[in-house]
């Protein structure tokens, strides 16, 4: 720390703090997340790159399936000194964050990398077929699935012949 080009190869594996994610899809809480990153010092702080990877859950946008999908997303940001950033022109700049010198905080850029990574509008398949807008059936396992369509003018004349034949 403070002696810039100092390196740290940091490789562990948690539970996730809290959901990692969107409100469609994201890693539960308390799922296994696992960090390779690199912790290099620089002069305003610490650069911490690397992948974290997991497995995010959620539903499919259109039938509502459960998607599972492995995360292996890039990690990156700058993890400023309080005074360095005092003096930074780089304020406002997304991948820095505030270090107070002693703990990372790295939920933050996690959480940023795992929702960069997926996908915004989770699909079970790119070609799911969704629902039944009549039944809900799950049109996937369904291919043929249909509803007789009767015509309304066919209604009419179906009533006809019946209270004919009655
Ligand atoms: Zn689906
Ligand atoms: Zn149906």
């Amino acid at each position: 720390m403070r002696r810039p080009g100092a390196q740290r190869l940091v490789s562990e594996a948690f539970p996730a703090p809290a959901v990692l994610g969107t409100d469609l899809i994201g890693v539960p809480e308390g799922a296994e997340v696992r960090l390779d990153l690199s912790l290099e010092s620089v002069q305003e702080g610490i650069w911490v790159s690397g992948t974290v990877n997991g497995t995010a859950i959620g539903e499919c946008g259109r039938c509502l399936d459960e998607v599972r999908q492995e995360i292996a997303a890039p990690v990156q940001g700058l993890f400023e000194y309080p005074d360095s950033r005092a003096a930074g022109e780089e304020e406002g700049s997304e991948d820095v964050f505030e270090f107070d010198g002693e703990n990372l905080e790295l939920e933050e850029v996690v959480r940023d990398a795992v929702v960069t990574s997926l996908p915004f509008t989770p699909l079970c398949d790119p070609d799911c077929p969704g629902l039944c807008d009549q039944c809900g059936a799950r049109l996937a396992d369904d291919p043929d699935h249909a509803h007789e369509v009767l015509d309304p003018r066919w209604a009419a004349l179906q009533s006809f012949t019946d209270e004919k034949e009655s």
